[in-house]
């Protein structure tokens, strides 16, 4: 672990953003680059993996077993992990279909992590105790992280991306998938601080218990928002509009947006303050999940980026 902290960008840098819009409101918007942490080890999933990397070496558990997508953040994340801690990964793939690896499970195979693909249908036993024991046979005794990282070890080291900051932000932005990341930091607000949580997937409602549930966070439901308008119609959906304003937003501050979350989470933000949502003077926090390799699955499939 201590090699690990070596070579992390931790605490991670906040940026304040200049923009007319925002002079204009009277706002102040820092972005926290957790996209920064590492090249390879991408921001919210190192803040996951972390604790759950001590857990599994507190059981002397030297393998990682874990799900994902083809293009998942996760997945890339985890075989980096492994590859520079010296930790055995598993990568269980949704899908036996794919004649050849795109670029993420290219990158996880490059990284050491043994692939085994399932069909989809297989894919959904992932929490089954049956399901989970077969995978013991095959590979020996491994430390299950869930897909995503979404466990009570992953929220914990979510918690510790406010920690960090000193800056008294009125508002934090985050964007969400199992919610994990949401809801380690909801747990870290004061009082004075709200939580708006950007779904990258249609149907939030699950997912707002989910928030509530990783940590005991009951106490702070009334400090935490969902927006669920910015989802472009579902998770990896994407529309020519917000291609258009990831770019141009990357024109006007060099700061690279992810598809899948981030860019999602900006556009949304950037449609609430020019409808007024904030009140002036308002102390604003974007956090930078990172998931900036998940940008080359669209590049290949012909998505024009301009970084
Ligand atoms: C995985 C991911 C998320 C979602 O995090 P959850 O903890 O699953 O909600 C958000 N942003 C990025 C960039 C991610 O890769």
């Amino acid at each position: 672990m201590e090699i690990m902290q070596e070579l992390l960008n931790i605490p991670s840098p906040s940026h304040l953003l200049n923009s007319e819009l925002l002079k204009n409101k009277q706002l102040k918007l820092w972005v926290k680059r957790d996209d920064l942490i590492h090249k390879d080890i991408s921001g919210n999933k190192w803040r996951k993996l972390k604790y759950n990397i001590e857990a599994a070496k507190k059981q002397g558990n030297n393998q990682l077993l874990t799900f994902g997508g083809a293009y998942s953040n996760h997945i890339a994340a985890t075989a980096a992990v492994g590859k520079v801690a010296g930790i055995k990964t598993i990568g269980v793939i949704r899908g036996n279909e794919f004649s050849s690896l795109n670029s993420t499970l290219t990158f996880a195979k490059e990284n050491e992590m043994s692939l085994h693909f399932v069909s989809r249908n297989e894919y959904k036993r992932k929490t089954e105790d049956e399901f989970l024991k077969m995978l013991k046979d095959e590979f020996g005794p491994y430390f299950l992280v869930p897909e995503g990282g979404a466990n009570e070890f992953g929220a914990l080291g979510c918690a510790e991306i406010l920690a960090e900051e000193n800056e008294e932000y009125d508002f934090i932005c985050c964007a969400a998938g199992t919610g994990t990341t949401a809801s380690g930091i909801l747990n870290a607000l004061n009082e004075n601080q709200k939580l708006l949580v950007f779904p990258a997937l249609k149907g939030g409602d699950g997912l707002k218990s989910d928030i509530l549930s990783y940590f005991n966070n009951a106490n702070k439901e009334s400090q935490l928002q969902m927006i669920n308008d910015y989802h472009f119609g579902g998770y990896a959906k994407i529309k020519p509009d917000l291609v258009d304003f990831t770019n141009s937003f990357y024109e006007a501050h060099q700061l690279p947006l992810d598809l899948i979350y981030t860019a999602k989470m900006m556009y949304g933000l950037f449609d609430l303050i020019q409808k007024d949502y904030f009140p002036r003077q308002s102390k604003i926090l974007f956090i930078h999940s990172g998931g900036l390799q998940g940008n080359e699955g669209f590049k290949n499939k012909g998505i024009k980026l301009i970084f």
